[in-house]
């Protein structure tokens, strides 16, 4: 059974008022005992000092005179307390005992016989406690005889019951006050969390806007829901986020597939020569592969959020790398009458996936020419760069072309996912609005970084920086 933070905040305030109240209680009872039996103890032997006063020691033995005081002094065992006294001699021969001592013996107590001072102790007579002092008679430096009072226990037992009944009233008093006082604690601290639970429990996609507001709450509960209304904002940017990002999935897979639906019904309106059939069958491929490089950049996406793309790093000379690939990215520029100008430092080795540094370089050439009406060359260089640590280097692949430029506010967003500029046209050539995305998204799996400058009409660079492996800090 799990108890609620409230409930326990109150059992544990409760019981921690009840064990320091029954502690403080023990210790003040404990007290009181010894008080109330040191009081008992001087009390009783200094009325039956006057007993001793009467004991003399003449010719060789210890004798008594009983006196008229001596009678008075017997009131003593007719009070409330009822007081017993025995007298005896140093061989314990009684000399005189109160009558109410009845058959009691002074024998059995030689335990207890002091030397010195006055001793007491607890003894039960006929089943009553009774509480007892006996001390020695002096004469002359010697000991003559020996005095036993005892008190029966009703006087402390009286004070001892008064003593508990007051405890007993003050812990219930007690349980009572640190009750009241837990609650209300229980429900300072409980109430502002049950507050952040409401509120919570309300944000939805219907309202992602609702927030914590909390008045005159303590720092921790501050800081709590400010981190918490923190979180719904990531959240209800997420959620935007998805939202935005099902919509444009949606769009961009509609389009081509409304394409494809509207050129198969109307090829299948009427009979069609066998060359008609292959020029639509070839505009209903051109339709498919772009849905499927639309599915391939998501999957390839997602992959990268779930953290399950498995990068398979190698050691890549750069110069090696340029001149297994060059080929490609030239002919990609030759289709545009663009020719590809390539430029890198020797020496340059990076720790990379081969097969994503080549989609990361295919992505930006292929956006350089497309985005190049003319016939304007693309430059690509490729150079070694220090570090701002100033220990370790990166290599710093520039791709710059002379095209059609971004304006500066579209250029913060072409990172985003199917964010395109000239939709029409970037659909003519065959754009997803991915490939910038996966370019990002590879440089940061390379624990490296992509920005992009451009100039509206003046042409666009692209800069990757992926950090260069050990070997390149020796040379
Ligand atoms: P796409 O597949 O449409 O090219 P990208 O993510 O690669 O998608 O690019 C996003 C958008 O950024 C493009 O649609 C284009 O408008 C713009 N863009 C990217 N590279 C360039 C460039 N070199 N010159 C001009 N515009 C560019």
């Amino acid at each position: 059974m799990s108890l609620s933070l409230r409930t326990k905040f109150i059992l544990v305030f409760v019981f921690l008022g009840l064990f320091m109240a029954a502690a403080t209680s023990a210790v003040f009872y404990l007290s009181f005992d010894n008080l109330i039996r040191a009081k008992m103890k001087s009390d009783l032997a200094n009325e039956s000092q006057e007993f001793a006063d009467y004991v003399r020691y003449e010719k060789g033995r210890t004798i008594i005179e009983p006196s008229k005081e001596w009678q008075e002094l017997e009131h003593l065992k007719n009070s409330d307390y009822s007081r017993y006294i025995l007298v005896t001699d140093t061989a314990f021969t009684t000399l005189h005992k109160s009558e109410n001592l009845g058959r009691f013996e002074f024998q059995s107590f030689h335990k207890f016989l002091p030397t010195e001072a006055v001793e007491s102790y607890d003894i039960d007579m006929d089943s009553v406690k009774y509480f007892c002092v006996v001390f020695p008679i002096r004469k002359n430096e010697r000991i003559i005889g020996y005095v036993l009072a005892a008190e029966n226990y009703r006087r402390t037992a009286y004070f001892l019951e008064v003593f508990e009944r007051t405890i007993f009233i003050s812990l219930v008093v007690l349980i009572l006050i640190s009750f009241t006082v837990a609650v209300f604690f229980a429900n300072r601290v409980t109430r502002p969390l049950l507050a952040i639970q409401q509120v919570a429990g309300r944000i939805d996609l219907q309202s992602p806007g609702r927030r914590i507001e909390l008045k005159d709450s303590e720092k921790e509960i501050e800081n709590l829901s400010d981190s918490l209304n923190r979180l719904f904002d990531r959240l209800e940017k997420s959620f935007s986020q998805i939202n935005e990002f099902s919509s444009n999935v949606s769009h961009e897979l509609r389009t081509p597939l409304t394409v494809l639906r509207g050129n198969i019904e109307v090829s299948l309106t009427k009979d069609r020569t066998s060359e008609e059939y292959i020029e639509i069958l070839s505009g209903l491929l051109e339709e498919t592969l772009h849905v499927i490089r639309i599915v391939d950049d998501l999957l390839l996406l997602a992959r990268a959020d779930a953290k399950e793309l498995r990068i398979q790093t190698e050691p890549i000379h750069i110069e090696d790398f340029c001149l297994e690939f060059s080929k490609d990215w030239e002919m990609i520029c030759a289709m545009r009458k663009q020719t590809l100008r390539c430029e890198h430092e020797p020496g340059i080795v990076i720790e990379a996936d081969k097969n994503l540094l080549y989609q990361l370089f295919l992505n930006i050439i292929s956006n350089a020419s497309k985005f190049t009406a003319g016939t304007e060359p693309i430059d690509v260089s490729i150079k070694k760069q220090l570090a701002e640590n100033g220990k370790t280097y990166y290599a710093e692949i520039v791709v710059t072309d002379r095209g059609i430029g971004i304006s500066g506010e579209d250029s913060e967003h072409v990172f985003d996912r199917f964010y395109r500029v000239q939709k029409d046209r970037s659909r003519e050539t065959g754009g997803t609005g991915l490939g910038l995305s996966i370019c990002k998204m590879i440089a940061e799996l390379h624990h490296g970084t992509i920005s992009l400058k451009s100039k509206e009409g003046f042409g666009t660079s692209v800069t990757v920086r992926i950090p260069a492996t050990n070997n390149l800090e020796i040379r």
